[in-house]
């Protein structure tokens, strides 16, 4: 029997998921006059089926949507009518900025939210690494990039461009000077003569959403926020002005030119890549929706844009959250602070200092909270010394002359002047997240996150493309991220409107990497040599079977992966081994482009 794998199913996407909604996303994009312009669904269509299909460059779509009837029914094109150029959606893309994606992600979480797969009792967060469309090799020292761009450009301001108002790039390739300032606005289809999108944005009021505050308590909370640093409206981009210490990081030394926003992460074979953080906020219902998605670079930590984050997931959402759970990065005293004060329980590992050291410990001693005092194991009071004292930690100390005498002593310190202690100045609310360690509910709530978030990670990687951005720049590949994630979503939505079985995207099915390709460092070339045995393994399971085996085809125009799965028939036993199983059922192909 031949079977053609049915990649996704266009009409049931079609009958399922109406994406009429997107035109008022992008209505004040658009101008009255100009040329016909390419319709935004049409768009947001061909973005599905890019994710469906894990295809990883606008030129492989369009050459896919060109051959591919059931996408051109889709997508509402005759048979002879030309399909949209693959620049246009770069153009279009570059129009709409990161706001409309967002909005067209909420869109899906909105619509998860009415079929009821979004819970929001619980809420999971994680982190994963993925690798930038950009070389080691394009790594400079920062001061002499930006020495030469200053003298590039002396006599011009070099500004940041603002997100969706800079050319971007169809393929990656395409990018001419990623640390160059922005272009100016494309035109195309999709422009708008003597009016630009962004302009017409800004030149309205903002509205007024508690006309009953005093103006002074208006500046002030005006004030308050712009000094502080709102993760999502920056797009991830971390503070670089801000230093800790004498911590400096490897980013304030060291520029890529290719994609100057990824910075150097290390991977797990001991190597480094440049690449990018992707956080998720994701729902404990049993849908698992992605509610909130964002792209920082990699060396800014899972903890420090969580709580923008889970503000976001809260309010845009009206959840009512009972706990939140990640994993030890997220367990600062910032965090857990924040949690508990909105009455989250925060559920996050702590490190133990205690089993670090061979003296007692701070759980050896008793605090007194009405004196404000410790109480050692041999009785003697530690009082709060303001000197040594920090903006964080309070200092408390026992008497140099009863340590001294002490005969614990040798269990306790080393030192002639007395134990100290250091305390958190917020050390209750970490008390109480110690408390909810021995709880049951909390070991459920880690075990849970142990299958909640990566699988979705896992997903996002093997079959759309996660591992590697295929755009460069932070606010492309946070494009790429709110419709990856929306995808993910989507899926769920569709599968509880009857969509069915989830089919296998045909196009990652044969180009996904090795799952260890951190590891690894062999070309990309060699990706579909590699990755046979897990495609086999893919049909295998979907397909119920406990054999298979794989040959490929070159042919004119394709290269064809032949896949057998199940056990061979006559006519393909002599491509088989003297020990392998025998009868055939099912013969599978793929189609590579
Ligand atoms: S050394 Fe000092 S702090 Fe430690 S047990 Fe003895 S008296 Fe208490």
């Amino acid at each position: 029997m031949i079977t053609s794998i049915a990649t996704w199913s266009a009409p049931s996407t079609e009958r399922t998921f109406d994406l009429a909604f997107v035109r008022g996303f992008v209505q004040e994009t658009y101008a009255g006059g100009g040329r016909p312009s390419i319709d935004p669904i049409v768009f947001f269509k061909l973005q599905l089926v890019m994710f469906f299909e894990g295809i990883r460059s606008e030129r492989q779509l369009m050459r896919h949507a060109a051959d591919r009837l059931s996408v051109r029914w889709y997508l509402g094109y005759d048979l002879g009518e030309p399909l949209p150029d693959h620049s246009s959606l770069t153009r279009i893309r570059t129009r709409y900025g990161v706001e409309v994606l967002r909005r067209f992600f909420d869109a899906v979480v909105d619509q998860c939210q009415q079929a009821g797969l979004v819970w929001g009792k619980e809420l999971y967060s994680d982190a994963t690494k993925v690798q930038a469309n950009a070389s080691l090799d394009s790594v400079k020292p920062r001061f002499a990039v930006e020495a030469h761009l200053a003298a590039l450009f002396s006599s011009e301001t070099v500004e940041k461009p603002a997100p969706g108002l800079e050319v971007g790039h169809s393929d990656s390739a395409s990018a001419d000077h990623p640390l160059i300032g922005p272009p100016d606005m494309p035109s195309g289809e999709v422009s708008s003569p003597g009016e630009q999108p962004a302009e017409k944005a800004s030149s309205l009021p903002p509205r007024q959403l508690h006309p009953s505050l005093e103006n002074t308590t208006r500046e002030e909370l005006a004030r308050t926020n712009g000094e502080r640093h709102d993760w999502i409206e920056r797009l991830g981009e971390p503070d670089r002005a801000v230093i800790r210490g004498t911590y400096r990081r490897m980013s304030d030394f060291q520029v890529s030119t290719t994609d100057p926003d990824a910075t150097l992460m290390s991977t797990k074979g001991g190597g480094s890549h440049l690449g990018y953080h992707t956080h998720y906020i994701v729902d404990g219902g049993k849908a698992r929706i992605i509610l909130s998605t964002l792209v920082t670079p990699s060396d800014v930590m899972e903890n420090q844009p969580v709580l923008d984050l889970l503000w976001r997931v809260r309010f845009r959402w009206k959840l009512r959250p009972r706990q939140f759970t990640g994993d030890t990065t997220y367990g600062t005293a910032e965090n857990i602070v924040a949690l508990e004060e909105q009455h989250i329980r925060a559920y996050v590992p702590l490190p133990d200092f205690d089993q670090r050291t061979d003296f007692f410990g701070q759980r050896d001693f008793q605090y007194d909270a009405q004196r404000d005092v410790y109480l050692c194991p041999n009785g003697a009071e530690l009082h709060h010394s303001p000197s040594g004292s920090t903006e964080h930690y309070k200092l408390y100390w026992a008497k140099a002359k009863t340590c001294n005498a002490c005969p614990l002593k040798a269990q306790c310190t080393t030192s002639s002047r007395g134990r100290r202690l250091s305390r958190h100045v917020d050390e209750e609310y970490l008390e109480r997240v110690r408390a909810y360690h021995t709880t049951e509910r909390y070991k459920k709530a880690m075990r849970k996150r142990s299958v909640w978030v990566e699988p979705l990670f896992a997903e996002g990687k093997d079959w759309h493309g996660m591992r590697r951005f295929r755009l460069r720049q932070l606010w492309r590949v946070n494009c790429e991220a709110l419709m990856r994630a929306a995808g993910q979503n989507l899926k769920r939505l569709l599968k509880k409107r009857g969509w069915g079985r989830r089919p296998l995207p045909a196009e990652a099915v044969c180009a996904a990497s090795h799952p260890d390709w951190e590891d690894d460092e062999q070309p990309m070339e060699h990706a579909a040599r590699r990755t046979w045995a897990r495609n086999l393994i893919a049909s295998m399971v979907s397909l119920g079977s406990i054999w298979g085996m794989r040959h490929a085809e070159t042919g004119t125009f394709a290269h064809a992966v032949v896949v057998h799965v199940g056990a061979p028939s006559c006519a393909d036993a002599h491509t088989l081994t003297e020990t392998s199983p025998r009868p055939t059922d099912i013969y599978l192909s793929y189609l590579l482009d």
